[in-house]
């Protein structure tokens, strides 16, 4: 196990709560990771000095949540989020406790939160780790113990089970089987925490190497229903051909298949195929078949989305990629039906839409997918777009101004000679010229009219 270097910004830091005499631990996230030796995103720190006291401290500070002790330290250009030692009592509403008390003493601060692996603190004095709940034995162990009693723990907020399974995948830990149970037992209180705070955490679980650590446990503690039901549902559904696993299994496999990097792309796998089980019918042959699984695949997910919360374009974009993935390319498609795909996939869409294929392979067999037509594909998709043809109404050479200006009247024709022209151009790019097209349109508005 590694020991703490405290950096030079963090010590500077430090010495100017030392020089007032008050203490100053590192605390939390940013300790347990350093000691796994990754990164950590933020440092939090815990002192004995009250809000107003690091106020005096600093030019800048921010006071982001004050009432719970927490001020945010702006100190050579980082973000430091400090927090007076606390204790917390009372919960009636499984989410906040009713009264927090400031105290001197850092371990009662300590024994307030969740795990033993996040309640190491690190004296910025001297880099000395302070272990009062046997976290460095946890980590070294990899193993996700609550502090205490797991249910007192999970009964004052339930935000920490779902934190439990969050920790347990991105850290790749199991679970204290006492802790585990009390998750298993208590996981309905999780409708008591805003959907907001069980949002963000299922954004950290997907952006994890393998979602489908925790999504798994989830559904095997019967935890997923009470967050997404609609991918329960897919549980014990079969599916024919290359697919290996149950509707259930597919959607989390594919999550883990779509790049970590990438949360869009891991949501729209997740959710491609929640429209599933709607659609299900069995045909002549004895075998279950989904039709037009992808339009209520895309509309479930958009209620699930809007349920938690997501911002619009985010939504939006999940949606469209998931109406989209059922498409099928042969070799056979001649250059307009390939331009037409993408005009009606739009441009900014193709990469995630890939990647989201190569996710649902994934999802499918369990392995990497080299899926050889996929691949032709994207390359002949590579091949139109560098030909720079018209690809959408923006790319034609006439506009509606143009229309009107040679004698088609105003109003909705326009908008739908347009269509219609970009129709024809997707068909042969050469008729994109102003000559071209307004010979067309005339002879358009003629049959219309
Ligand atoms: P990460 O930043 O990777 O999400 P973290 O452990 O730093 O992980 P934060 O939410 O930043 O998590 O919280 C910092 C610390 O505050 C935690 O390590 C834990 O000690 C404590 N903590 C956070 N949320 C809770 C909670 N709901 N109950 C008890 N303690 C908590
Ligand atoms: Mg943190």
């Amino acid at each position: 196990m590694r020991s703490y270097k405290i950096s030079k910004k963090i010590s500077d830091f430090a010495s100017v709560f030392h020089e007032n005499s008050f203490c100053l631990y590192i605390v939390g996230g940013a300790v347990r990771d350093h000691l796994l030796g990754n990164e950590s995103s933020d440092h939090d720190f815990a002192t004995d000095a009250t809000p107003e006291e690091v106020i005096a401290l600093f030019n800048h500070v921010i006071p982001t949540g004050i009432l719970h002790g927490t001020v945010t330290v702006i100190f050579r250009g980082e973000h430091f989020e400090v927090t007076t030692f606390r204790t917390e009592s009372g919960y009636a509403d499984n989410r906040h406790p009713d009264s927090i008390e400031f105290v001197s003493d850092l371990s009662e601060d300590l024994s307030r939160r969740d795990f033993t692996i996040n309640a190491l603190a690190v004296d910025t004095r001297d880099g000395s780790i302070i272990d009062e709940h046997a976290g460095l034995d946890d980590l070294k162990n990899r193993i996700l113990r609550a502090i205490g009693s797991p249910v007192l723990r999970f009964t004052e907020d339930s935000l920490r089970i779902l934190r439990g399974y969050r920790f347990s995948t991105v850290l790749e830990f199991t679970f204290d089987t006492a802790t585990r149970q009390a998750a298993k037992s208590l996981g309905y209180t999780i409708s008591n925490i805003s959907v907001e705070r069980i949002r963000d955490e299922l954004n950290k679980m997907l952006s994890a190497n393998r979602p489908s650590i925790g999504l798994v446990a989830m559904k095997e503690d019967g935890f997923l229903k009470y967050i997404l039901p609609e991918l329960t549902m897919g549980f014990d559904i079969a599916q024919k051909g290359i697919h290996k696993f149950d509707v259930c299994m597919h959607n989390i496999y594919s999550c883990d298949g779509a790049p970590k990097e990438n949360l869009i792309v891991r949501w729209a796998a997740l959710l491609h195929d929640v429209g599933k089980p709607e659609s299900l019918s069995i045909d002549d042959n004895g075998l279950p078949t989904f039709y037009h699984h992808e339009r209520i695949s895309a509309s479930l997910a958009d209620t699930i989305l809007q349920r938690l919360k997501f911002p619009n374009n985010e939504r939006n974009r999940i949606n469209h990629l998931i109406t989209h993935h059922m498409f099928h390319y042969t070799p056979e498609w001649t250059d307009a039906a390939i331009r037409r795909f993408i005009s009606k996939v739009g441009i900014d869409y193709l990469d995630d839409l890939f990647l989201l294929r190569f996710a649902d392979s994934y999802g499918a067999s369990g392995k990497p997918s080299n899926d050889r037509l996929l691949l032709e594909f994207i390359e002949r998709i590579n091949t139109i777009l560098e030909e720079e043809s018209a690809l959408s109404i923006r790319d034609l050479a006439i506009t509606g101004k143009d229309l009107i200006s040679s004698g088609i009247p105003q109003g909705p024709f326009i908008g739908h000679i347009l269509k219609e022209l970009l129709e024809t151009v997707l068909d042969d790019p050469s008729n994109n010229t102003k000559e071209r097209l307004i010979i067309i349109s005339k002879r358009l508005y003629e049959k219309l009219s």
